[in-house]
């Protein structure tokens, strides 16, 4: 990313319309940068992650062994309750100083896949999806029905990348979420999930969203 900004800088002291854009990407680099980031040292990240309730990036280290420890061959869900220091007092609709989590999903090269912002113990079913789906739309949640341990992919009975997609199946995210967090196209997704499905391993609740 700085990189990217620091070519377009070069190029544009030769071209206005470049000059433009990079001043586009420099006030949306500074203002609010919802890409999150990971910074890889020997035994920890330190990663960067935007939150939607603080509307800021959360800071937050996580230890090498505890993701490995947490990954199982699959995705690690750091949890990480915080509050907004600076919450925008102004706005009456900024709850952000009051307690919340952040769920980082890691997967197994430590980078951050997906990231979830909620108050309580979980996302209430009305937000699973919504940003993604019109209002109207339906959203499909996958929820996993039965734990599965990582010896039955070792005894053959599940792939890597079907016991990895249950991981992600928590309830707290959409079809499209879990592909994008397993980093799988979403046809395999879906195919993976008829699978799991007739396993009875996973169910699929439908909801319109709000
Ligand atoms: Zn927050």
């Amino acid at each position: 990313m700085e990189l990217f900004i620091i070519y377009i800088y070069i190029n544009s002291k030769h071209n206005n319309y470049n000059q433009i854009y990079f001043i586009q990407n420099l006030h949306f680099w500074k203002n609010e940068m919802p890409e999150n980031k990971v910074i890889k040292y020997f035994s920890l990240i330190e990663a960067w992650a935007w939150c939607d309730i603080c509307s800021e990036m959360v800071n937050i280290r996580v230890n090498k062994n505890e993701i490995k420890a947490g990954l199982k061959m699959s995705i690690y869900t750091k949890e990480h309750k915080h509050i907004n220091p600076y919450p925008d007092l102004e706005d009456t609709d900024d709850f952000s100083g009051q307690e919340h989590t952040i769920y980082l999903y890691i997967n197994d090269n430590y980078d951050i896949t997906g990231v979830k912002s909620f108050f309580g113990d979980s996302p209430s079913m009305s937000e699973v999806g919504a940003g993604i789906v019109e209002a109207g739309g339906e959203v499909r949640i996958p929820i996993v029905v039965k734990e599965v341990s990582p010896m039955s992919v070792q005894l053959g009975m599940l792939s890597i990348d079907e016991f990895k997609l249950l991981k992600v199946c928590d309830g707290m995210n959409s079809v499209q979420e879990c592909a994008e967090i397993s980093q799988k196209p979403i046809d395999k997704v879906e195919e993976m999930l008829v699978k799991l499905r007739k396993k009875g391993l996973v169910k699929v609740i439908k909801r319109t969203s709000g």
